[in-house]
């Protein structure tokens, strides 16, 4: 059984537990603090609101313990927020959070109108079908280095990147029925198992 974890502070929890226990082999946990981080082999940083979440993974003193996993290749999976949370830029902000992806982010960079949107997309790495994808006061990457893959792209903006074991989107597979980023993401966990 691969353990995948959930932080659990705020945001989208429910919708991504619900997505990880349809996974067979799968075994979905939430989690909140320091020690709960040994029992998992994967974690998702759910969306919500990027400073709420971060200032709650420094308060509880889980960020040491989460960056220490996924430095040490660790899979982890940030939508939405949690792709914030991942950055090490945050265009226009002096602060970042776990700083280990190299991607700089601007936050609700679709204002106005298109504040939340909905689209589809092939992302062919990650399933042989069209995506939905739900963008909720979404990020886009607005540049990337090292060595950062580009998945897709949405009207030339940057929407889903993957750097190894590090996979951020700015939208919420979880928000959908379709289990293509989920699978995809287990797929990462259980490989990462096996070594
Ligand atoms: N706008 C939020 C932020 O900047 C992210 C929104 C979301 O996760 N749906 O943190």
């Amino acid at each position: 059984m691969a353990s995948i974890g959930v932080l659990a502070y705020q945001g989208s929890v429910a919708e991504h537990m619900k997505m990880l226990s349809r996974i067979e082999g799968v075994s979905p946990r939430e989690i909140r603090f320091p020690e709960d981080i040994g029992a998992v082999s994967g974690v998702i940083l759910p969306g919500g609101e990027s400073t709420t979440m971060g200032k709650l993974i420094k308060d509880y003193g889980l960020i040491d313990a989460l960056k220490e996993r996924i430095t040490k290749s660790m899979p982890v999976w940030g939508t939405c927020a949690g792709m914030i949370l991942l950055a090490k830029e945050i265009t226009g902000e002096d602060i970042t959070y776990l700083n280990v992806m190299d991607i700089a982010v601007r936050r609700n960079a679709y204002g106005g109108q298109l504040d939340s949107f909905t689209a589809d997309c092939n992302i062919p790495e990650v399933s042989s079908h069209k995506i939905p994808l739900v963008f909720i006061r979404a990020p886009w990457v607005e540049k990337t280095w090292g060595n950062v893959k580009i998945l897709a792209r949405i009207d030339g903006r940057i929407i889903a990147v993957q750097q190894g074991n590090i996979l951020a989107t700015s939208f919420h597979p979880e928000l959908t029925e379709d289990m293509s980023f989920h699978n995809y993401f287990a797929g990462m966990v259980k490989q990462a198992d096996m070594q």
